[in-house]
């Protein structure tokens, strides 16, 4: 036993006696227990693998149908005076064809982009995709659908972002209002107070349709300002329908875009917690940039350097990295294909390859949903010390679930979740660097001299009670 492992044990027998071997979740008394070990032993939950989190997000995405174009004349009819609703759509594709989602797809794959990619159920009022689409075959539609959930579902989240994007749909009939005034556009939408219980209906009706097209839903993203004046009910209601629907215990959204002297971090909103049972709650995750590839409708000139430029200096995206943060981007994919141009994606291309020369191994690419899941492992995991052991009390399961401990630890063994004894148990590996940080693995930090030095274990965390032996 070294020194430092040896004064750790001996101060953290304070955590012993004060209960720590609580095992259901959700005790109030565990949460004391734990803020009784004395400051500085406490272990700290980092960042996944020590790397900060990008992600993509993707809004105005669908199958086929070139959002773009479809969106335009509905939005000049509500807004005439708008000049940038004036643009010549009617010399838009019409499509934003499945090869260009291939490209794409297997791009992000072949670089480990992750994200969310919107799939709006009855895109601008054009078809419905778990029906018929206007324009297009049957098979092509079932073809498109099966691209999505082939190549984009393992490395993205699919959400609907509402029912059409454009007309707000009178959920009685199926049928979007005679009305097209801001009153009864999606984006808009409600311009008066509503029930929670009517909200989550009108996001089930859409994440419904999605069901019916085979595709997994965890979280919603809101088309434009879609329920600015109904914030204080939208997370319960993405809560019931979200679970409703598809039974995600751990659902979350996207609305929100923070600037830079705003907080990231995604934030547990509808938190409720009954005791002895996992709590239920939502995860808003925003993104922290604007989008500055081609817009929403395709047509702008990109500027990359406003994410990151070419030597990763410099940019929203480049800021967040540096400050330990989770930096999101965010872009429409009209803005990606530009109506055949590609200028969109091009500029995205850069930002990713850039990103990855100066970043690539404190970063790593993660979905939406994976981000939600860590941010709420991070808050309701109970980590704490029971003699020789580091008990972790965990109501959710969370993959590459990373924390740091005074002291240096050369041997640690993971005994996992109602595991029969010995049966599942891992020694972790230790590795040399943090940069080599990964699933079930253990980096001692010796950097600022042994008195100082830290250990760093990644382990996939199971839901329940864990276990971290030292030998
Ligand atoms: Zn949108």
């Amino acid at each position: 036993m070294n020194e430092n492992r040896r004064e750790f044990l001996r101060r953290s027998a304070v955590s012993s006696t004060v209960g720590l071997a609580a095992t259901s979740i959700g005790k109030a008394s565990m949460a004391a227990a734990v803020s009784k070990v004395e400051d500085g032993l406490q272990p700290t939950v980092q960042l996944p693998r020590g790397r900060v989190p990008l992600s993509f997000i993707i809004d105005d995405s669908t199958c086929l149908v070139n959002m773009g174009k479809f969106c335009m004349p509905q939005f000049a009819a509500t807004y005439p005076e708008r000049k940038d609703y004036q643009k010549p759509w009617q010399k838009w594709p019409d499509e934003i064809p499945d090869a260009f989602v291939r490209e794409f797809g297997e791009w992000c794959i072949e670089h480990g982009v992750k994200g969310k990619y919107s799939i709006v159920p009855y895109p601008a009022c054009v078809g419905w995709l778990d029906r018929t689409l206007p324009g297009w075959s049957q098979a092509q539609l079932r073809q498109s659908l099966k691209l999505v959930r082939d190549l984009m579902l393992p490395n993205w989240d699919i959400h609907p972002e509402m029912i059409t994007h454009t007309r707000v749909i009178d959920l009685k009939t199926g049928r979007p209002f005679a009305d097209y005034s801001p009153a009864h556009m999606e984006n808009s939408y409600p311009q008066q107070d509503v029930s929670v219980d009517y909200l989550a209906s009108y996001l089930a009706y859409a994440l419904q349709i999605l069901k019916n097209c085979d595709l997994p839903c965890e979280g919603v993203t809101t088309p434009g300002g879609f329920g600015n004046r109904v914030k204080d009910k939208l997370p319960e209601a993405v809560k019931q329908s979200v679970s409703d629907v598809y039974g995600c215990d751990l659902p979350h959204y996207f609305k929100y875009v923070v600037g830079q002297d705003e907080d990231p971090t995604p934030q547990m909103e509808a938190f409720r917690s009954v005791d002895g049972q996992k709590p239920e709650f939502v995860v808003n995750v925003p993104a922290g940039t604007g989008d500055w590839f081609g817009g929403w409708d395709g047509v702008l000139e990109p500027s990359a350097d406003k994410y990151c430029n070419a030597d990763a200096t410099e940019g929203a995206m480049v800021k967040w990295i540096e400050r330990g943060q989770p930096a999101v981007m965010l872009c429409h994919w009209p803005g990606m294909y530009c109506n055949g141009r590609k200028t969109g994606f091009r500029a995205f291309q850069s930002v990713v390859q850039s990103i990855a020369k100066r970043f690539g191994s404190v970063t790593q690419w993660m979905k939406v949903s994976e981000i939600a899941r860590y941010w709420a492992a991070k808050e309701l995991t109970k980590l704490g010390l029971e003699g020789e052991k580091l008990v972790l009390i965990a109501p959710y399961a969370c993959p590459d679930f990373t924390f740091k401990l005074p002291g240096s630890f050369t041997n640690a063994i993971l005994k996992p979740s109602e595991s029969e004894a010995g049966v599942r148990r891992k020694n972790l590996r230790v590795v040399r660097s943090l940069a080599a940080l990964g699933r079930n693995s253990l980096f001692v930090d010796n950097s600022r001299g042994s008195d100082e030095a830290h250990s760093w274990i990644c382990i996939d965390l199971d839901e329940g009670r864990s276990e971290i032996q030292f030998k």
